[in-house]
């Protein structure tokens, strides 16, 4: 369990970069950032996040908890690695996100019932496909709220999705599949089989 984010009410108070060195991974690299914005400039959903990686940053070290840790920057990442890749300081930009997503959603900022909603499309494909396939994931994740809002939502990130396309980060066929994956399907009905036992569902 991580160590609850200290409370902020002074600017530029590091307590919060302190935690967020201490506590998310790749945390520790976060010093190294020059604010050269790179990785906003190169990031293909920047314009859909509240802030880019490298304001999000600059929030950190002053001290932003609260705006930090709601702001969708962390789920709105599609973890594509252009940002890392670009980094001339080697700044783990995609981890740090992703953890920092699991730490909010940990200390309860993250919407819940819409994470459950995510989860349930994230296994759906895992299940069907041995792997996650981003298109279906999420169109699954939209329509769960209903055909007219999952065309909405289709229709409102429909930028993200050509600029996922365009930097390969989404392919367009069919979608891939594993090998094995009957295999992997009886190893996780198996599991969710032990799961419901050792729980008494
Ligand atoms: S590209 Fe790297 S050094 Fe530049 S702002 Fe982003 S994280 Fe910081
Ligand atoms: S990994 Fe996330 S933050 Fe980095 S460029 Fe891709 S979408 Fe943007």
């Amino acid at each position: 369990m991580t160590a609850p984010a200290p409370d902020t009410t002074r600017k530029y108070d590091l307590a919060f970069a302190k935690w967020v060195y201490k506590n998310v991974n790749g945390g520790d690299k976060l010093s190294m950032c020059m604010q050269c914005g790179m990785c906003s400039g190169s990031c293909p959903i920047g314009v859909q996040m509240d802030y880019g990686p490298r304001k999000l940053f600059m929030m950190i070290r002053a001290g932003m908890k609260e705006e930090v840790l709601s702001s969708n920057t962390l789920w709105n990442c599609t973890s594509c690695y252009r940002c890392v890749v670009r980094c001339p300081r080697s700044v783990p930009v995609t981890y740090i996100l992703q953890d920092l997503a699991a730490k909010a959603s940990e200390l309860g900022y993250a919407p819940k019932k819409e994470n459950k909603r995510f989860a349930d499309s994230f296994w759906w494909s895992a299940r069907l496909f041995g792997r996650t396939d981003e298109r279906l994931v999420t169109a699954k994740y939209y329509f769960s709220f209903g055909l007219s809002e999952g065309i909405k939502r289709g229709l409102d990130n429909l930028k993200i999705a050509m600029g996922m396309i365009k930097a390969g980060r989404m392919h367009i066929g069919m979608p891939h599949t594993v090998k094995g994956r009957k295999g992997l399907q009886a190893a996780l009905k198996k599991a969710a089989e032990i799961e419901a036992r050792q729980s008494g569902v």
